[in-house]
């Protein structure tokens, strides 16, 4: 099935990339993603960004719109881009079974101040172990002395309206966090100078309080990852899917959040969770995403769907998913499958979950 699942791609049918953004505490993780998602911008302008279970999702409509004055252009082929909501969430640092990563990318921020700093070399060698494309978002450089705020300006744009000596501090400092890098064995370039971009990190200056910078690096992580993974972008109907928590949720009973990751999950699929006491086996009773702009902690704003196309975030409600475990795969039982094979193959992942609480 899964052979004929990949045969049946095509670089004409791309899902969303999925983007994580980490770092070190207090370089403006969350920030950046309150910027980049206009939390605080009024519902009808931010242009079909919706929140979805654990992500928010980046129409190409939406980021056509925030990039077009960005100098390199970029055909978007891909539908949009889901981006994790929780910075340095297990998503990433934790939730990693069999070799499938959830994220495609990440956003390493680094603090243009503080250059490198403890959490950012973990991040560091976390993605470097794991092979994960990401760029470096070089936060704070409204903190630079005396710069000329440029609100949501191109980086470029923004330079040239700053003075000598700014861009001379600004050189100073890149340059030393290129050497860091350096240090832990990584080539890396401003992206605009970047001469090989699968052997050079790009690095985006960016400010999460005025905007310089995010749509460079909106339009980078579309860039590179079609770039650098079309074949892994392909849509499947091969269902990949990643539980992100197990929530009790008045009214709905035990659910689970997860992160469709590639294929489409239908209500009333039977599926197959990793759980405490042995796998469950279960029904998709129903499968629910926040409404559109609302947040999604609201009580009972759920929108019910009968089937949902990767990549989402969404939350299924099922019967028996008490022991459900956070970091395992859900899989879906299909017509011709042994359900026995399904059931051993969601346990496995529960030796990896196990092997990092030993770890930690
Ligand atoms: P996190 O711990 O990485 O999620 O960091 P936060 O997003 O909570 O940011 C830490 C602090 O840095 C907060 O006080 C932010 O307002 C501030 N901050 C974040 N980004 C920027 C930025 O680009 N410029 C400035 N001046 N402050 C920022």
């Amino acid at each position: 099935r899964k052979a004929e699942a990949l045969a049946k791609r095509s670089a004409d049918d791309l899902r969303s990339p999925i983007c994580c953004i980490l770092g070190h505490v207090d370089t403006g993780k969350t920030k950046l993603l309150d910027c980049i998602r206009r939390t605080n911008v009024q519902e009808g302008e931010a242009g079909g960004i919706t929140q979805q279970i654990g992500a928010t999702y980046f129409p190409r409509e939406n980021i056509i719109e925030r990039t077009k004055d960005v100098r390199t252009k970029v055909e978007m082929k891909v539908p949009g881009l889901l981006v994790i909501d929780t910075p340095g969430h297990e998503s990433f640092t934790n939730l990693r079974s069999r070799g499938s990563g959830l994220c495609d990318i990440a956003i390493l921020v680094v603090d243009i101040m503080h250059g490198l700093e403890p959490q950012t070399i973990e991040s560091l060698n976390l993605l470097k172990m794991r092979h994960t494309p990401f760029v470096v978002a070089l936060n704070k450089v409204d903190r630079l002395y005396s710069w000329k705020s440029c609100p949501n300006a191109p980086i470029t744009n923004a330079f040239e309206k700053q003075s000598r000596d700014v861009m001379n501090e600004f050189d100073r400092r890149l340059n030393q966090i290129i050497t860091q890098i350096k240090e832990q064995g990584l080539n890396s370039e401003l992206y605009y100078k970047n001469p090989d971009r699968r052997k050079y990190v790009s690095i985006v200056p960016t400010s999460a309080i005025s905007g310089e910078g995010v749509p460079d690096l909106l339009m980078l992580l579309v860039t590179l990852t079609q770039q650098m993974m079309e074949s892994k972008l392909m849509y499947i109907s091969e269902v990949q899917c990643t539980v992100l928590e197990v929530k009790v949720v008045e009214g709905l009973g035990t659910t689970i959040d997860v992160i469709l990751v590639n294929g489409v999950l239908h209500e009333g699929d039977q599926i197959v969770v990793c759980g405490m006491q042995g796998p469950i086996v279960t029904t998709i009773r129903a499968l629910l995403t926040p409404h559109p702009m609302k947040e999604i902690r609201v009580k009972g704003q759920y929108l019910h769907h009968k089937e949902l196309k990767a990549a989402q975030g969404i939350k299924l409600t099922a019967q028996g998913l008490e022991h459900a475990i956070a970091g395992t795969q859900l899989h879906v039982v299909g017509p011709d499958d042994d359900l026995e094979d399904i059931k051993e193959e969601a346990m496995e992942d529960m030796k990896n979950v196990m092997s990092r609480v030993d770890k930690s």
